[in-house]
C-alpha cells in the first residue's frame, strides 16, 4: 500500500538512546511493525542521539538486544544498513548543518546569542516569559541586532543557538490518524531551538522533521507524550516547503498504571513486582539493576501479544493472536484515544496460554537448561515427556522444576500435611503390599497396571482413594501432581518401588 501522495509505506522507529527502552517504547515499534508489515512497508530503526548530554552507554545495544529477543525486526537503520543511512543522528552533522542555513537564508530561523544566565534573568523579570513573536526582539539575536554586530559576534567564536521563527496567530492543525484534526494558535508556541553551535548538532525537532523528510516516511507512529510537539512539527514542514510529504501522524494512546490513573511509572513496576523493560537493565552510572521481562522469565510471544492488546483490539473478543495474525487485523484508526491500563496480571495469563501453545519439544528446549542447572541430564524425549505432563499447571517455564523434580529425583522431603492426611492407618502396611502387587506385574505400562491395581484394590476391599493417594506420596513427596499412573509410567519399575519401600522405611 501507498500513502495519500502515492508513496511506499516507510515508518519508522526512533529512540533517544538515554537508557533502557521503556515497555511503552516496545508498544510503539510493535506498532510501527504490525503497520509496515501489513502494508508490505519498510520499517526504520533511527537513532536519535543529539542531545549528547542523556547519551547512556550501551543503551542502543540494549534496545537492538530486546528486539532481537521479541523477535521484532527492521528492515533498514543502525545495524541493518540501508541507502537512506547514517542512521545515527550523531552521524549526521553536516546535512542538518545545510537545512539549519535553508531556514536561515529563507528568514525562517535566526540567530541567538542570548546566554542561558540571560534567559534565566528574563524569565525572573518577566512571568511566563516565552521566547516568541512578543519577546524577541528584546533580545540578543540576529532580528533585534545589526548584521555587523552578530558577524563579529560569531567571528569572535560566541556559540550561539538557530530558533525557528514562528509567526504568531497562524492556525496550525495536525491531521492524527487517531486523534482527528487538533488545531492550535501558533501564538502559543515559542521560537525552538533548532541548532546549537556549541555541539554543532540540531535539536530533536529539526533532526526528526529532517530525517523524516529525507528517509521518506509517510506514518510517523508514536506516544502519546510527542502531542504537543506535532504543531511544531507542522510547522516546520511548511517552512521547508515540504507539504506534500508531510507524514500522517498517530499519537498512540498512553500506557496507565494498573490502578488506571496516571502514566506508568518504573516506580509502579518496583511497587507492585513488575518489570517496565524488556531485558535486564544494568545502569552504567549507579550500577542499579532493573528487572527485565526476558530475565523474569516471560516468554517474547506473550510479551508482544499483551502489548499489542494495549490500546487496540481486533474488534472483537480474540486474545490470543500470532504476530501473522495481528499483522492482518491491525488498524491504526482502531486505537483508542484513551490510556491502556497496564494490567500486568494478564500478562501472566498471557504467559500461560503461550506455554500451553507452544509444542513440548519447544517447551522441553527452554526448560532443558533448569533441568542442567538443578543437575538433571535427561534425553530430548523424556523431558518432553515430563513437560506434557504438568505444563498446564504452571505459568512461567521456570516453574516446571517445582512441579515435576519428582519426575527426575526421588523426594528427600514429605509434605506434612499430605503426611498427616493419606499416611496414617493402614497406609504402611496396604503401600508395602501394592508394591509386592506391583513387583509380581509382567506388564508396568501404565495403561496395563492402572486396571490391574484397581482390580487388586477391588478384592482387598480398600479405598481407592486412600491407597492411590499413600502411594503418591511416597513417590512425589506430597499429594499433588499428574495422574499416578503417568508418574509411575515416567520413572519405571524399579524406581516406583524402590521409593515406595525408602519412604515406609523412613515415615516408620
Ligand atoms: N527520539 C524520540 C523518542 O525518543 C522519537 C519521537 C518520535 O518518534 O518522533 O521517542
Amino acid at each position: 500500500m501507498t500513502d495519500n501522495a502515492g508513496r511506499r509505506v516507510r515508518v519508522r522507529f526512533a529512540p533517544s538512546p538515554t537508557g533502557p527502552l521503556h515497555i511503552g517504547g516496545v508498544r510503539t515499534a510493535l506498532y510501527n511493525y504490525l503497520f509496515a508489515r501489513q502494508h508490505g512497508g519498510d520499517l526504520i530503526f533511527r537513532i536519535e542521539d543529539t542531545d549528547s548530554g542523556r547519551f547512556v552507554p550501551g543503551a542502543e545495544e540494549y534496545i537492538l538486544e530486546a528486539f532481537d529477543w521479541l523477535g521484532i525486526k527492521f528492515d533498514e537503520g543502525v545495524s541493518f544498513g540501508g541507502k537512506y543511512g547514517p542512521y545515527r543522528q550523531s552521524e549526521r552533522r553536516d546535512i542538518y548543518r545545510k537545512y539549519v542555513d535553508m531556514l536561515l537564508e529563507a528568514g525562517r530561523a535566526y540567530i541567538a546569542f542570548d546566554t542561558p544566565q540571560e534567559l534565566e534573568a528574563k524569565r525572573a523579570e518577566i512571568p511566563n516569559f516565552q521566547y516568541d513573536a512578543s519577546t524577541r526582539m528584546g533580545m540578543r539575536n540576529s532580528l533585534s541586532m545589526p548584521k555587523s554586530d552578530v558577524d563579529a559576534l560569531i567571528a569572535t567564536g560566541n556559540q550561539y543557538v538557530v530558533r525557528f521563527l514562528i509567526e504568531p496567530d497562524q492556525d496550525v492543525t495536525v491531521n492524527d490518524l487517531i486523534r482527528g484534526k487538533v488545531t492550535i494558535s501558533s501564538s502559543v508556541l515559542d521560537d525552538k531551538v533548532l541548532y546549537k553551535s556549541a555541539d554543532q548538532l540540531p535539536t530533536y525537532h529539526l533532526a526528526n522533521i529532517v530525517d523524516d523528510h529525507l528517509m521518506e516516511v509517510t506514518h510517523v507512529i508514536r506516544g502519546e507524550e510527542w502531542l504537543p510537539s506535532a504543531p511544531l512539527h507542522v510547522l516546520l514542514y511548511r517552512a521547508f516547503g515540504w507539504e506534500d510529504t508531510m507524514p500522517q501522524f498517530a499519537h498512540l494512546p498512553l500506557l496507565l498504571k494498573p490502578e488506571g490513573n496516571g502514566k506508568l511509572s518504573k516506580r509502579d513496576g518496583d511497587r507492585l513486582g513488575f518489570p517496565v523493560f524488556p531485558l535486564e537493565w544494568h545502569d552504567p552510572k549507579t550500577a542499579e539493576i532493573s528487572s527485565g521481562y526476558r530475565e523474569k522469565d516471560y516468554l517474547p510471544e506473550a510479551v508482544i501479544n499483551f502489548l499489542a492488546l494495549l490500546g487496540w483490539n481486533p474488534g472483537d473478543d480474540r486474545e490470543i493472536m500470532s504476530l501473522d495474525e495481528m499483522v492482518s487485523l491491525f488498524n491504526l484508526e482502531k486505537c483508542s484515544k484513551a490510556g491502556a491500563r497496564f494490567n500486568y496480571q494478564k500478562l501472566v495469563w498471557f504467559n500461560h496460554e503461550y506455554i500451553m501453545l507452544k509444542s513440548d519439544a519447544e517447551i522441553a528446549q527452554l526448560f532443558k537448561p533448569v533441568l542442567e542447572r538443578n543437575g538433571i541430564q535427561e534425553s530430548d524425549e523424556r523431558i518432553e515427556k515430563a513437560v506434557s505432563l504438568v505444563k498446564n499447571r504452571v505459568n512461567f517455564v521456570g516453574e516446571l522444576w517445582d512441579s515435576c523434580k519428582y519426575l527426575f529425583q526421588a523426594p528427600t522431603e514429605f509434605d506434612e500435611k499430605s503426611l498427616k492426611k493419606w499416611w496414617k492407618d493402614e497406609a504402611p502396611k496396604t503401600t508395602a503390599e501394592l508394591c509386592d502387587f506391583i513387583e509380581a506385574q509382567p506388564d508396568f505400562s501404565g495403561q496395563a497396571l492402572e486396571p490391574a491395581v484397581m482390580a487388586w484394590i477391588a478384592e482387598k476391599g480398600y479405598a481407592t482413594g486412600k491407597v492411590m493417594n499413600a502411594l503418591r506420596v511416597t513417590l512425589v513427596g506430597a499429594a499433588v501432581g499428574p495422574h499416578i499412573f503417568e508418574i509411575t509410567d515416567f520413572i519405571g519399575k524399579e524406581e516406583t518401588l524402590r521409593r515406595a519401600r525408602k519412604a515406609i522405611q523412613a515415615l516408620a
